[in-house]
């Protein structure tokens, strides 16, 4: 074999990579397009109205219902108005209000540090970069992301269990890929910047609604979806 035969083997290669990639993109751009078409006003399910309260109800969602979170929430927020109050909580009778949301030992471990590192290291303020939210206990890079897109706009994928279970049906990546991080970085790549905090947002509506995670409900997905997914010609 010639040199000039391998370089073009190797071109071929990273031709198709780049094909392959440039494909993801443009499917990241119609997902996000279509469920944009689908869920016009899909929003963060959480009901807050500071920043310190999302953080607080982002952490309680582990392993827990939006709902339920609301619910214990408007009550906790009742008993402690501000992010100060949180930090000057006393431990145990925190635990009890957040009992409800499960984990409800850690959690309210975490929140009451998280809070009293807003006040003694950020002056009161939400960090606005993702280095300073990951320095709060109790937040990983979902919280994170969650509250850089809903509190300051600024684009990132919430890769929660609606959005990593869709996404790898979808085919984006393969359906046993379970890695947030992974899911994360992937799909940073693809949904373009400007639709991805309400792309994460129409994928948990979409999730509930139709691409369930027991069974997906294929034969009422919407073809602007359907004919991006491999499941959807599989079931079709
Ligand atoms: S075709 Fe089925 S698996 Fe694919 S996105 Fe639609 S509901 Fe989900």
């Amino acid at each position: 074999m010639s040199g000039s035969d391998i370089g073009s083997k190797k071109d071929t290669k990273a031709g198709k990579r780049q094909k392959d990639g440039s494909d993801a993109a443009k499917k990241g751009r119609l997902l996000a397009l279509a469920l944009e078409e689908l869920y016009p006003d899909s929003d963060c399910t959480l009901e807050w109205r500071e920043p310190w309260q999302l953080l607080v109800m982002g952490r309680l969602s582990a392993q827990c219902t939006d709902a339920r979170v609301n619910a214990v929430c408007r009550d906790l927020f009742r008993k402690y108005p501000t992010a100060d109050s949180l930090a000057d909580a006393d431990l145990r009778e925190l635990e009890e209000a957040v009992r409800p949301c499960g984990l409800y030992r850690t959690k309210a471990a975490s929140i009451k540090a998280a809070c009293t590192m807003l006040r003694d290291e950020f002056g009161g303020r939400l960090p606005d970069d993702m280095d300073g939210l990951l320095r709060l206990p109790g937040v990983g890079r979902k919280i994170a992301n969650l509250l850089l897109g809903d509190v300051y706009g600024i684009p990132g994928i919430v890769a929660d269990t609606h959005f990593i279970r869709i996404c790898g049906r979808l085919g984006f990546y393969p359906e046993d890929m379970k890695d947030p991080a992974k899911a994360e970085a992937m799909m940073r790549e693809l949904i373009p910047e400007e639709y991805q905090t309400a792309t994460c947002h129409r994928l948990v509506d979409f999730g509930r609604d139709v691409c369930r995670a027991p069974r997906p409900d294929c034969g009422r997905c919407p073809e602007s979806v359907r004919s991006l997914c491999r499941r959807g010609e599989k079931d079709g």
